[in-house]
Parts: structure tokens; sequence; C-alpha cells
């Protein structure tokens, strides 16, 4: 039986399951405040295109940061950390993009084997924001 909770699998780094060529980001884009081309929830991500490999990356590190947080967990953060950002940033693109699971995501998504050695709660390092970069 397929177990949610594991990091690895028989095949190696688990992914989610991957739904492409959907409609469900251009949707939710109309509540967010970006402009979203895939998104991982639970077990799915889900993409407007076919995933390139950087975005399948991005997406798959994002389920490993709720599967250790048992999903539900990760989705409070997720919106703690956006709401944090809002308050200090006035700016909802900057607020996400400063949330310690976007930076962390976007600061390895290029780097294709990042998740076989990734740490367990790697986002931590993650939570101060980093005024020096743009
Ligand atoms: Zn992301």
């Amino acid at each position: 039986m397929y177990n949610f909770l594991y990091y690895k699998d028989d095949e190696g780094i688990r992914e989610p399951w991957f739904f492409e060529n959907s409609k469900l980001p251009i949707i939710l884009s109309y509540l967010a405040p970006i402009d979203i081309y895939a998104i991982a929830f639970g077990p799915w991500v889900w993409c407007r295109g076919v995933m390139d490999d950087i975005t399948r990356n991005h997406e798959t590190i994002h389920y490993h940061q709720q599967l250790e947080l048992l999903f539900i967990g990760q989705w409070i953060l997720y919106v703690f950390y956006w709401l944090k950002g809002l308050i200090t940033y006035r700016d909802g693109v900057i607020a996400y993009r400063q949330s310690p699971f976007e930076r962390e995501a976007y600061a390895n998504d290029q780097n294709l084997d990042y998740l076989k050695t990734r740490k367990p709660f790697a986002w931590r390092h993650y939570r101060e924001a980093d005024n020096k970069k743009t």
C-alpha cells in the first residue's frame, strides 16, 4: 500500500502524483496573490502545463515539507508565514517569496539531487528573511 509518510520508497525519493495540463492552478490564481503555475497540496501536484525538471523538483520539495509536518502542520505554517510576511512587507508577492518554504524550494529547485541529501525540516534554516537577495 502507498504510504504517504515516508520520504523514500524502493524507487528512491518519494514523489507526489503529478497532474499536468490542469485547470486548477488557473482557477486558484484568481484567489492567490500570485499567478500559480503549479501547486503542491497533500500527495498531489497540479500544473498548468507540462512540468519541467525544475518545477517538478520545486513541487517535490514542497511535498517533502508537507510530509514532515504531517501535511496540516505545513499548511498552517505556510499561511502563518505568508501573513507574517504580508504584515512585514505589505506585499503579497514578496510575502510569498519570503516564506521559508518557498525560500528553501527556490534556493534548491535547480539542484535536481537536492532531495537525496536534504535533511528533514531543512526549511527551518530559511526562516530569517534574506535581505541581501532581491
Ligand atoms: Zn513553491
